[in-house]
């Protein structure tokens, strides 16, 4: 039976930055990945790292998350950019919070400005004149190609870093036998490290059901469209809307977040739990989404494998509200899925040496660089 210090199961952006801080210490690491590749949440989403949406500890594992990427980018690429992120608020209201956060942030020291309309159609010729009535603006935040980055990051890994990586292998056990964790892939291979960590995205029923079963973890299931290449229109950095102002954790700090209330134009798309995003890929395609709907463990096939038109004609109908350019020119739409906790993460022991950390929600590619270095220091 091969032996490794620390066994990590899953390779979506968790475990793969749970393995890069363990590797960091000196520790042989073996990630095991049930699919060839991640296909899950991790290459699924925007790549947006972005912890001007978060408050708290998050807010800070965030900052700490864009060092890490930036420190990693230096040494070898993994499709990390630099250009920024900016919450355009369409409306009075959204408009104040903008301005609530920015003292905010101010006085946490964390670079931000507020934008003039002017200065936004500057910025973004692409945005309609009629949707925009200022932004904050965060300047050192990243973008990264969600369908490169993982796969950059395991290459690293295991280049660099010496990381061990068996993929297309399914982890169906895991248990203590005398000191030690012995991990059961499919196909009954057996493996033993002093820890294990457990990094399984919303995937329930191939290890503990039963503890997953009473977590209060929840599935969202979120809708995305992608344009074709779109060679004449340059909208750079991560973009956020006026119903991510409504949305996002950080907003709910500010004085004036418990007493907006819900214009009726967004009323239908609150229904669904859309905001509106844009983020251009390298090749000039513009991803754009999304929209939530939830079930619980152990229910989350009820949410379909398809998209609904009408969720995706609600968000072409606020993105043709909001920008210019030829937002129907779709080239792909798909559905992604994360597993969510109440209490922003799940993190549960199953024995001293075996450690579940999942349900990150929708922020684990601004935050689980920073949360997993926490982790691995406090664990091994
Ligand atoms: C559409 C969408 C847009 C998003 N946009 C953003 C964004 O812009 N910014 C942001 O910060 N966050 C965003 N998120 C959230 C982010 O993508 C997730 O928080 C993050 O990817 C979760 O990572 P994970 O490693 O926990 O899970 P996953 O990515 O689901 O990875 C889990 C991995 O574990 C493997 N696995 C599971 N069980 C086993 C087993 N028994 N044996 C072996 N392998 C196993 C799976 O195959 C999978 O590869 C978005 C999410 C979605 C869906």
């Amino acid at each position: 039976m091969k032996n490794f210090d620390l066994i990590v199961v899953g390779s979506g952006i968790m475990g793969a930055f749970h393995a890069y801080h363990a590797a960091k210490k000196g520790k042989k690491v073996l990630i095991i990945e049930k699919d060839n590749f991640p296909v899950s949440a991790t290459v699924r989403n925007f790549g947006q790292a972005v912890p001007s949406g978060s408050a708290g500890k998050w807010f800070n594992y965030g900052r700490r998350s864009l060092e890490i990427y930036k420190d990693i980018q230096q040494q070898f690429d993994i499709s990390v950019r630099k250009n920024g992120t900016i919450y355009i608020a369409s409306d009075d209201t959204e408009w104040q919070l903008a301005n609530e956060l920015f003292d905010i942030h101010q006085r946490q020291g964390y670079e931000c400005s507020l934008l003039s309309k002017r200065q936004c159609l500057d910025l973004y010729p692409e945005l309609k004149q009629d949707y925009v009535r200022g932004a904050i603006y965060y300047p050192n935040e990243v973008s990264v190609e969600p369908n490169l980055l993982i796969y950059r990051i395991i290459q690293y890994l295991q280049e660099q870093l010496g990381v061990t990586y068996l993929n297309n292998t399914g982890v169906i056990n895991c248990t203590d036998v005398s000191g030690k964790v012995v991990v059961t892939a499919a196909g009954s291979q057996l493996y033993s490290a002093d820890k294990a960590i457990i990094c399984s995205g919303y995937v329930f029923n191939l290890l503990f059901p039963e503890i997953y079963a009473q977590s209060g973890m929840v599935v969202s299931k979120l809708q995305m469209l992608q344009t074709v290449p779109l060679t004449n229109v340059s909208i750079k950095g991560n973009i956020l809307t006026g119903l991510s102002i409504r949305r996002y954790e950080s907003f709910e700090q500010c004085p004036s977040f418990k007493n907006i209330t819900t214009p009726e134009h967004y009323s239908e798309l609150k229904k669904w739990g859309i905001h509106i995003l844009f983020k251009q890929a390298i090749d000039g395609s513009v991803i754009i989404g999304d929209s939530h709907e939830y079930a619980p463990v152990g229910r989350t096939d009820e949410l379909g494998f398809d998209t609904q038109n009408h969720i995706n004609e609600l968000m072409l109908k606020e993105a043709e509200r909001i920008m210019s350019f030829p937002v129907r020119k779709i080239a792909r739409a798909w559905a992604g899925f994360y597993a969510q906790h109440p209490n922003d993460i799940f993190e549960f022991d199953v024995s001293p040496n075996i450690h579940i950390r999942t349900g990150i929600g929708g922020k684990g590619m601004t935050t689980s660089a920073g949360y997993a270095e926490n982790m691995i220091a406090s664990l091994l």
